[in-house]
């Protein structure tokens, strides 16, 4: 059980792939199908599969929670809430009921990727116009502009019928990113960080986020979140934002 909480912990801030998640298990000497089939079990899953990767529910996370808390020695009976099944693990009576898992748990404000964003959008603002309240009219032109050209080589070999050379694909493919993150990827997280009071952008940013509720559907997860903004520019601040945050699952699993 110990391991399982080590391999949660290891996905809890950043989503790993699985080859990242079989890789650790193997470093603490953990069977990585076993670590699979409990993450995964349909009854009683503890992760969330995404495109970016697994990370855990609001049930994994808690378990960590509970367990840094010392709530959780490792020997438990768990009851299964939907099935009424017990399953007892280990020798200690203790009953760690968890019917209730909807138990709000804090998560990181933002990804590695937005915070570079953030940290990235800032620069571009101070080196391009010098303050970080001019608008952002020109730039979204720009990337406008930048997308189609970039976006120019793909559409080639259906209007032409010439294939053009892997590499000048693969060219186009990392300009196509760089355009996508540094274009676009500025511009919607400028769009979400700019302060209500001093409208300066990249600083009404998330300091605290609590995931509070989440959902699952057959092609759906539905987190819901209450986060606290403050601006780093003014300490303008909103606590308990109420934000949801769909993703459709991917088709194989
Ligand atoms: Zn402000």
């Amino acid at each position: 059980m110990d391991k399982i909480i080590s391999v949660l912990e290891f996905i809890e801030d950043e989503p790993k792939t699985w080859a990242q998640i079989r890789r650790f298990c193997k470093s603490i000497d953990f069977d990585p199908d076993h670590a699979h089939d409990v993450l995964t079990d349909p009854n009683d899953p503890l992760v969330i599969e995404r495109d970016s990767g697994v990370r855990p529910n609001t049930k994994g996370h808690q378990m960590v929670a509970d367990f840094r808390a010392g709530k959780s020695s490792g020997n438990s009976i768990r009851i299964d809430k939907s099935t009424g099944v017990v399953g007892v693990i280990g020798n200690n009576n203790t009953i760690n009921q968890n019917i209730n898992t909807q138990q709000p748990v804090h998560v990181e404000p933002y990804t590695d990727v937005d915070l570079g964003l953030i940290a990235i959008g800032r620069w571009i603002m101070r080196k391009l116009f010098g303050d970080l309240s001019h608008n952002m009219r020109g730039y979204t032109a720009v990337t406008s502009v930048l997308t189609i050209a970039a976006g120019t080589p793909f559409a080639y070999p259906f209007i032409t019928q010439e294939i053009l050379p892997i590499s000048v694909d693969f060219v186009a493919a990392i300009f196509l990113v760089a355009v996508l993150y540094l274009g676009w990827g500025i511009v919607f997280m400028a769009h979400h960080t700019t302060c209500p009071q001093c409208h300066q952008k990249f600083m009404f940013t998330r300091k605290k986020s609590v995931l509070v509720g989440e959902r699952e559907t057959r092609d759906k997860i539905i987190e819901n979140y209450e986060n606290d903004y403050r601006c780093d520019n003014c300490n303008y601040e909103k606590k308990k934002v109420k934000e949801t945050v769909t993703t459709l699952k991917s088709d194989d699993d």
